[in-house]
Parts: C-alpha cells; sequence; structure tokens
C-alpha cells in the first residue's frame, strides 16, 4: 500500500497519517517531521534548513528528495509506505513517480485533508502554545500558507486527473476526521 496524505499548514495530516500508518501496518513518513529533527540534532542538513524552515518557506526540492530517497531506502518501507507532507512542489510530484517507476510501484491512492482558511489559523496559533514550533507564529503561518496555495494547492488537480484523490473534510474532531479518512480509504482501495 502507498499513500501520500496532503493538505495545508493545520490541516492535520500529521495527527491522520499516524492513524492511517498503523492502520495499514505502513510507516507514516513526515518530511517536516524528519527536517525538525534534523534541526533538533544540529546536524548540516539541520543547520542548512533552520532558518528557511523558521521563515516558512519550503526546503529546496534538491535537500528534500535526498532526505525522501534516503528514507525510502530503509527496510521497513518494503511493504508500502503513507508519505506525510511530499510532494509539496511539481518537482517533487516528477521525482517521486521516477522513484515508483524505477521500483515498478505505484500509488493505490492520495489523501487531500480540506480545512477552512480561518480554522487554520486558529489551530496553527493554538499548536504554537503547546508545541512551541518555531514556524508556529502568525507570520509565519500567514507566509505558509500562501507558499501552499501558490507551490501545492496545483497538486491536488494533478492527483485528481490520475483519479487517486480522496477529499476528505479535515474539520471537526480528530476521531471524527479519522473515521472519515478510513471510511473513505476503504471504500476506494476495498480493504
Ligand atoms: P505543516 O504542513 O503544518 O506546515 P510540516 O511538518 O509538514 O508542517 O512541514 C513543516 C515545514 O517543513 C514546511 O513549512 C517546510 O518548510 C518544510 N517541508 C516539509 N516538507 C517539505 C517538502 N516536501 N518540501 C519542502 N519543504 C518541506
Amino acid at each position: 500500500m502507498r499513500l501520500l496524505i496532503m493538505g495545508p499548514p493545520g490541516a492535520g495530516k500529521g495527527t491522520q497519517a499516524a492513524v492511517i500508518g498503523a492502520h495499514y501496518d505502513i510507516p507514516a513518513i513526515s518530511t517536516g517531521n524528519i527536517f525538525r529533527l534534523a534541526i533538533t540534532k544540529r546536524t548540516p542538513l539541520g543547520e542548512r534548513i533552520k532558518r528557511i524552515i523558521a521563515d516558512g518557506g519550503y526546503v529546496p526540492d534538491s535537500l528534500t528528495l535526498r532526505v525522501v530517497v534516503q528514507r525510502l531506502e530503509e527496510e521497513d518501507t518494503k511493504g508500502g509506505w503513507l508519505l506525510d507532507g511530499f510532494p509539496r512542489t511539481v518537482g517533487q510530484v516528477k521525482a517521486l513517480d521516477a522513484e515508483l517507476d524505477g521500483h515498478g510501484y505505484q500509488l493505490d491512492a492520495v489523501i487531500s485533508l480540506t480545512a477552512d482558511e480561518t480554522a487554520l489559523v486558529e489551530r496553527l496559533l493554538k499548536r504554537a502554545e503547546i508545541e512551541n514550533r518555531p514556524d508556529d507564529n502568525e507570520e509565519t503561518i500567514r507566509t505558509r500558507l500562501e507558499v501552499y496555495h501558490e507551490q501545492t494547492d496545483p497538486l491536488i488537480d494533478v492527483y485528481r486527473e490520475r483519479g487517486l484523490l480522496i477529499e476528505v473534510d479535515g474539520m471537526g474532531e480528530v476521531d471524527e476526521v479519522s473515521e472519515r479518512v478510513l471510511a473513505a480509504l476503504a471504500e476506494k482501495l476495498g480493504r
């Protein structure tokens, strides 16, 4: 099973990715988490990207791709995976296509979590208080939403045209959203 989960910042991708990963017994791989860990550990990658992330921009494709390809070589990915927060640019879609082709793999579905903008900003500001993420302040949040609309929104149509897209309303309680996501996946995949 090979899945993607997409959605604007604050839509709850990470939370739902964990639920889906556990349900299908596949690793949920978040580029955002990999980047944050690199920053915390002060690795060379972390040093290069910390400013970009704190400002709400996207990490360059070249660096992002290296991280993803490396992660997808690990043993636990053999039976499938769920990518959370990747791809985010047209270039990343192309690179993922090539990576899949190289292994003879195909995507099974792409989940798009939707949410209204006011709720997103509210959620992100609340998370800023709880998690102390350096990129969760009001100015950076606006930048992240802008960058998302400009660079990542177009990917939704790409996957819709390929017949892979499952759109799920991400508003409401976490459990409600999980039920919706799992029901939509079960319908699409037949399992
Ligand atoms: P959110 O979607 O809530 O912004 P993430 O944890 O998915 O949170 O990502 C946090 C930050 O990490 C992004 O704002 C971006 O700077 C960087 N990032 C994550 N994934 C990618 C990616 N695929 N390409 C470029 N930058 C990324």
